[in-house]
């Protein structure tokens, strides 16, 4: 059983604004007859298959600066070895390592999981689902803590296994004492309670994330009469500082300072969108389903953007490697632009088009300097603005951090016995000192288990290494441990039906490498604000700039990003939220 769209709209949604704003923008231009969306990432994307949905009859252009879709959903596709076996049939063995968006939760995910049905994306044969479990280690591995998720053994090929129920801590070589062993075991009911408390108060401005939590997991000891577990303050802030503090950390819009300065309601809707936290109930059977994608996330964009591109119902085109600056024209629409360097080489169509609307698509910077763009208004100083003040103050004070993502086999990354290492793989950071770390957090998937490799024989034998995906690594990587992408030909060569593989032809070597560079927005109170606000400037410039992307609405997760290309293209058309349900 799924939840409702209004309920998955989450903390962030602005449902009860969204008419008035639509009626307003949809008598400042009537009926448009085209729109540019500038970004080819997921957002992007997902504005044009909402105004296709929505039977938007005019011409929707896509303009992606790289000569591939996907941006934050990035996937490598790596050789692991070679299968000799077989009578001069050498295979390299292939899989896939999700570099950004690595998984989603189909039970909340309501947008994305219709648009798939929608498109025949099959959920069952792309998305399976994965080994939730956890580790937690200091990062001289002296303390590590270990805790199982509630399901195992999916594996693939896809071969239905019982639900393993066991949840709590395994122990590992030093284990918690039992105190701990109970907090950590209900802690899905402390962060359904502090999310409620949360929810209460509409807190945009907590007070310190410190006193919020101590607070809602008395509140939480209280009400189900466990007043006689001797909870001590020490083992508070055991928990806090070896489980709460570590994942919110770990979470790609952390504020590279520390977790305490992460908004409690951020860390909230991510728990309950990407974990089903506060809005599951499993009496009702209604449980997280965490999925990831079997050929990668890209793979389902890639997908997404062939529908978009394809149906002959839909006037959608996809200019990829456009990098867009836009201007008002005298027509009172909007002149998209062309930056790329090689774009004077290019058809007139390639180099600058015209139309009634633009939804930006992407990051608060990139916004800013495609709407700000310093080459257009040094060329022509007469240049029509399309950036109001308020807008600009807004897009230049979102927080933007750069996380680094290696697919790679160098397992010193992770405590030195395999036993404690778990899908998702996690360092205790101490708040004072930053033992070296490159970088705010890190994180290493284990993609044998995250992809359960372990349970497919033939991924888990001949050898194979384990191999890894991790973020923002405390160590350097030696470059000879970093994965290869597969290269075209080779994929051409084996003559495979599907998966991803379209983006990968250099020959730069270190283009080979499977690693990326993510710039993401960083979760703030003041961004929260931005976003309770930003209705209010959809359709600025006279009803032609909206703004959708990551930065948005809540943390930016996939399904965050479809709902507000959903509230956009409502805005955009003047329909009103109950037109759809
Ligand atoms: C490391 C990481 C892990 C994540 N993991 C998950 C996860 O597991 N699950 C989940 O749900 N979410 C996850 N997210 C969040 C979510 O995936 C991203 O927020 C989302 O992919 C962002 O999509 P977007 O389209 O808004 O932005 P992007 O994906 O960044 O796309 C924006 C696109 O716009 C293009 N662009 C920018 N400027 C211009 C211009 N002037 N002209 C043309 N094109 C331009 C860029 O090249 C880019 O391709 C993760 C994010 C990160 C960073």
């Amino acid at each position: 059983m799924g939840i409702s769209r209004r309920k998955a709209l989450g903390i962030f949604g602005g449902g009860a604004v969204l008419a008035a704003t639509a009626s307003r923008t949809a008598q400042a231009r009537d009926k448009p007859n085209s729109v540019a969306i500038i970004g080819g990432g997921i957002s992007g994307l997902s504005v044009a298959y909402n105004l296709v949905r929505c039977g938007f009859k005019g011409k929707i252009t896509v303009v992606e600066k790289s000569p591939t879709l996907g941006g934050n959903a990035a996937t490598a596709e790596v050789i692991l070895g070679t299968d000799f076996r077989g009578a001069g049939d050498i295979q390299p063995f292939v899989r896939f390592a999700d570099l950004g968006v690595n998984d989603v939760n189909l039970q909340s995910y309501v947008r994305l999981k219709e648009a798939m049905d929608y498109i025949h994306y099959s959920t069952d044969k792309y998305l399976r689902p994965l080994e939730d479990t956890v580790t937690h280690f200091t990062p001289d591995f002296k303390e590590i803590w270990t805790k199982d998720g509630y399901l195992t053994g999916q594996a693939e090929p896809y071969t239905e296994k019982p639900i393993d129920d066991r949840r709590g801590v395994v122990d590992t070589r030093h284990s918690l004492h039992i105190e701990d062993a109970q907090l950590a075991d209900d802690e899905r009911s402390f962060m359904l309670i502090a999310a409620d408390d949360f929810n209460r108060k509409n807190h945009f401005k907590p007070p310190e994330w410190w006193d919020l939590t101590v607070a809602a997991y008395v509140e939480f000891f209280k009400k189900y009469r466990l007043s006689k577990t001797k909870i001590s303050s020490e083992n508070l802030k055991r928990l806090v500082r070896l489980f709460l503090y570590p994942r919110i950390s770990a979470m790609y819009f952390a504020d590279d300072s520390g977790p305490q300065n992460m908004p409690m309601l951020g860390v909230m809707s991510y728990y309950s969108l990407q974990e089903g936290i506060g809005i599951t109930d499993p009496k009702n059977g209604t449980e997280p389903d965490r999925r990831y994608f079997t050929h990668g996330s890209q793979h389902w964009i890639e997908e997404l953007a062939r529908w978009l591109e394809t149906n002959d119902e839909n006037q959608v085109e996809i200019l990829r490697g456009f990098e867009a600056a836009l201007t008002g024209n005298s027509k009172h629409g909007v002149s998209v632009i062309n930056l790329s360097e090689n774009s004077s080489a290019l058809d007139a169509r390639y180099r600058t088009f015209d139309v009634d609307q633009v939804v930006m698509a992407g990051h608060a910077d990139h916004q800013l300097h495609a709407l700000k763009p310093e080459a257009i208004t040094k060329r022509d100083s007469t240049a029509d603005p399309l950036l109001s003040t308020t807008m600009e103050q807004y897009l230049s004070s979102v927080q933007h951090s750069e996380s680094q993502a290696y697919a790679h086999t160098w397992n010193r990354l992770l405590p030195p016995d395999p036993g404690s290492w778990r899908t998702y793989n996690v360092t205790i950071r101490d708040q004072k000192q930053r033992h070296g770390l490159q970088s705010g957090y890190q994180m290493t998937y284990v993609q044998n288990r995250h992809r359960n490799d372990r349970q497919n024989k033939t991924y888990n034998q001949y050898a194979l290494p384990v191999y890894f995906v991790s973020l923002n690594p405390q160590e350097k990587i030696p470059d000879e441990y970093i994965l290869r992408r597969t290269q075209k030909d080779k994929i051409q060569a084996l003559k495979r039906q599907e998966g991803y593989g379209r983006k990968l032809n250099a020959d730069d070597p270190e283009a080979q490498l499977a690693k990326a560079t993510f710039r993401h927005t960083v979760m703030t109170s003041r961004l929260l604000e931005i976003q309770q606000d930003l209705h209010n400037h959809q359709g600025m410039a006279d009803g032609r700039v909206f703004f959708a992307g990551c930065w948005t609405n809540g943390a930016g997760l996939h399904e965050e990003c479809f709902a507000q290309a959903e509230h956009v293209v409502d805005v955009m058309l003047g329909k009103s939220a109950s037109d759809r349900s």
